[in-house]
């Protein structure tokens, strides 16, 4: 097999979608992004105002991993905006024990009140396999594309159980930490948010629906069955937090470390701080797109100038260290 041609600054190659390079080996993304305004951050006004006195004891509820990101959305959404959150947790038997210490130490710092999500092993193992069985098949290729392999029906389950809990409690607003590359994907396919809120419909219709109608579940859980009611109430909005502060991992880091003492896990590859799913998801993306699938983000980060090609290259080599290559095959023998 011949090596791939790569973009000279960023770590784009020829397999990428719609890609194409000039004379001098600059891709198209990297030559019009010199032309394209700025990342904008919008106002966070909005923020300070989700107060829900009437309704609910909650002001939103917060989808939260346990990884960096949404630890730092649930730290700024208490501290800085003084809301009140419940946290949902959704545990799809993959998470790593270090990530579920964290939950419970952020819960305890933060005096939360949480919730923790598990679906049957045996639904959720059905359902990452019927998605593997359909990317391999090049089903739904830009859905899975966008979203990774075995992260796209995680997002399915996760966006199911936080509506459910949110129609439950009478929550109007759903927070997460979906980072600078997922929010530029699920920015990609809606451009009519309002003041960068989502509809939640638009979300479960774009998002968790195509998926969902693929799968045949044998067994059923009765929150999968409730979803399809949730979805349609027009009232649950979405919150991509990063639309409202410019995405600073070095920040996120410092601050989540200083103030929560939290503490990273060293049993995750290095691009996710939670899930142990995360390589083979990697392994099973670069076997079927012939790409690195965080090749994307860390381009973009290249561009705007937050790593240098450098760094995003010993990222991507990350992914096949020997231990790394462990994780895959504990995810291959508890998959099958
Ligand atoms: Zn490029």
């Amino acid at each position: 097999m011949t090596a791939a041609t790569y973009c000279k600054k960023c770590v784009l190659n020829e397999h990428y979608q719609n890609i194409t390079f000039n004379k001098d080996g600059l891709c198209n993304f990297c030559e019009s992004y010199s032309n394209q305004p700025p990342e904008i951050v919008l106002d966070d006004g909005i923020l300070y105002n989700l107060k829900n006195e009437e309704k609910s004891k909650y002001d939103l509820l917060v989808a939260y991993s346990g990884g960096k990101d949404s630890t730092y959305v649930l730290y700024q959404l208490i501290k800085k905006y003084k809301l009140n959150v419940l946290s949902v947790t959704f545990d799809n038997h993959f998470i790593s024990e270090m990530a579920m210490k964290n939950v419970d130490s952020v819960v305890k710092a933060l005096e939360l009140d949480h919730i923790t999500i598990k679906y049957d092993f045996n639904l959720t193992r059905s359902i990452f396999n019927q998605s593997i069985q359909l990317a391999k098949n090049h089903k739904l290729q830009d859905m899975f594309r966008t979203f990774g392999i075995l992260c796209w029906p995680c997002f399915m389950l996760i966006t199911m159980a936080t509506f459910n809990i949110a129609t439950a409690y009478n929550i109007k607003y759903i927070a997460g930490g979906w980072s600078f590359g997922q929010l530029a994907n699920l920015n990609r396919f809606s451009e009519n948010h309002q003041n960068g809120f989502l509809s939640g419909r638009m979300v479960a219709d774009l998002f968790v629906m195509p998926l969902y109608e693929q799968l045949t579940l044998k067994q059923r859980h009765p929150q999968i069955e409730i979803f399809k009611e949730c979805r349609l109430k027009d009232e649950l909005s979405i919150i991509p937090y990063f639309l409202f502060e410019q995405y600073d991992e070095r920040n996120i880091f410092k601050t989540i470390q200083k103030e929560l003492g939290w503490l990273r896990p060293e049993d995750t590859d290095g691009c996710s701080t939670n899930c142990l799913l995360n390589s083979y998801g990697n392994h099973l993306f670069e076997e079927v797109y012939h790409y690195n699938r965080y090749a994307e983000q860390l381009s973009r980060q290249i561009r705007i100038g937050q790593i240098t090609r450098e760094e995003a290259l010993r990222a991507i080599e990350n992914i096949g260290r020997q231990e790394i290559i462990n994780d895959i095959k504990k995810c291959l023998e508890r998959l099958n």
